[in-house]
């Protein structure tokens, strides 16, 4: 059984096929999605990667990870964060009646959680909640051996769990979300904004980019704390504590087996997973036990989840 999986993300487009239960793609294309990109564009290029896939293989199920809200029953986008145009499309219908297979649509961190507990870091888990800390950070739960997503398809949100009400405001409105406080952007923000003042810290950080702040990204906050750079070192250390402080609390809430971490900030070494494990571990109650593991699925993560997502159809 041949099965294709899409991945629409903020700012590249991919597509593969591999037979279900293999590990290896039968083909895979990729395209980045052009900076003023809209859902007809993004579907314009997906179609094509789509078809030159269609000569060496055809699929009998579609699964797709998609980078924003989705309702998982009716396959309808919500609406995209990054690319205009998504409100309300029907993209499960779309491809379905287009390509003549079922078609199966979820966002992308309910796809990646997925895909981690069928091939990757949570393989044999019954309860693990998937986290992406990125230029964003969301969330996805496998429970039961199953996705859980919530009555609405919002469930596992932890980028906007707040976990310092007297924080930074988020763009969702809020102050001290989890996303404010340990997402790369807002972490390059914030490095910028001190340097800005013209204050002693952050030497090591100013250095790296001279005069142009726009060079500092959560990578660059990363490397300068490496370098034991101060104001990026509480920069990074605060990113880590928020996210511990928000797992610690979901821990102690759910008590899933496993938290799953993906997404680039989880590169930023070895100090940044020590605070993560240590704020969780001191946040949950000392009777809730719970284990952090990094992803390993990598880069293709989103595909493998949609994979899985496909081959709950047909198998
Ligand atoms: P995406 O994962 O959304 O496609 P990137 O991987 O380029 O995008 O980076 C997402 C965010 O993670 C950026 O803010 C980036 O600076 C940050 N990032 C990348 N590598 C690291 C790292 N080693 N440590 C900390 N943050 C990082
Ligand atoms: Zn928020």
């Amino acid at each position: 059984t041949l099965l294709l999986a899409l991945d629409f993300g903020g700012t590249k487009l991919a597509a593969a096929i591999a037979h279900a239960g293999s590990r290896e793609w039968v083909g895979y294309e990729r395209a980045l999605s052009p900076t003023n990109a809209n859902a007809k564009t993004d579907l314009e290029i997906m179609r094509s990667l789509i078809y030159s896939l269609l000569e060496k293989a055809k699929p009998s199920a579609i699964g797709v990870s998609f980078g924003g809200p989705v309702d998982a029953t009716t396959g309808k986008v919500r609406l995209s964060h990054h690319v205009p145009g998504w409100e309300n499309l029907p993209l499960r219908d779309l491809l379905a009646e287009e390509f003549g297979v079922p078609v199966s649509v979820d966002n992308d961190a309910n796809v990646a959680a997925l895909g981690e507990h069928r091939f990757g870091a949570g393989q044999g888990y019954n309860s693990l909640f998937y986290i992406t800390i990125s230029t964003g950070v969301g969330g996805g739960w496998i429970l039961n051996g199953k996705p859980w997503r919530g009555a609405e398809g919002m469930a596992g949100e932890i980028g906007h769990m707040v976990v310092d009400p007297n924080g930074p405001v988020c763009l969702c409105g809020k102050r001290g979300c989890v996303e404010r406080l340990a997402s790369g952007p807002y972490m390059a923000q914030d490095a910028r904004e001190e340097l800005e003042q013209q204050g002693n810290r952050g030497e090591v950080l100013r250095g790296l980019v001279g005069s142009n702040l726009d060079l500092i990204t959560g990578k660059v906050v990363s490397e300068a704390a490496a370098a034991g750079d101060d104001l990026a070192v509480e920069l990074l250390y605060r990113s880590a504590r928020s996210l511990g402080v928000g797992i610690g609390n979901i821990a102690n809430l759910m008590n899933p087996q496993r938290f799953v971490l993906g997404g680039s900030v989880t590169k930023a070494g070895k100090g940044w997973w020590d605070v993560v494990k240590k704020k969780a571990r001191e946040t949950a109650l000392p009777e809730v036990n719970f284990e952090i593991v990094s992803a390993a699925l990598g880069d293709d993560a989103p595909l493998w989840g949609a994979v899985a997502l496909a081959s709950e159809l047909v198998l």
